[in-house]
């Protein structure tokens, strides 16, 4: 243990998902050892953290943010709200 703790730390992991991150290293896919030497966050996550802003809130509760819901239409991403549109 540590180990990847450490590649957190240096970049070569994703800080959010502990995934490697390609971008900006791309003497990676190589095989060569290069890190940033500071925390990450990879494309997939910085992707979602930017969906998660953009969400429309939730009409019916405070907190929520809707999402794109299962089979169609948006849903709150609120577990207590029951607020659920199709379009
Ligand atoms: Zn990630
Ligand atoms: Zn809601």
């Amino acid at each position: 243990m540590g180990e990847v703790a450490d590649m957190i730390i240096d970049g070569t992991l994703c800080q959010e998902c502990g995934m490697l991150v390609y971008e900006g290293n791309p003497l990676k896919a190589s095989g060569a050892e290069v890190s940033p030497g500071f925390p990450r966050t990879c494309r997939v996550c910085l992707v979602e953290a930017k969906a998660e802003n953009d969400a429309e809130p939730c009409p019916e509760c405070s907190t929520g943010k809707l999402r794109g819901a299962r089979g169609g239409g948006v849903e709150c991403n609120n577990p207590d709200c029951w607020y659920w549109f199709c379009f």
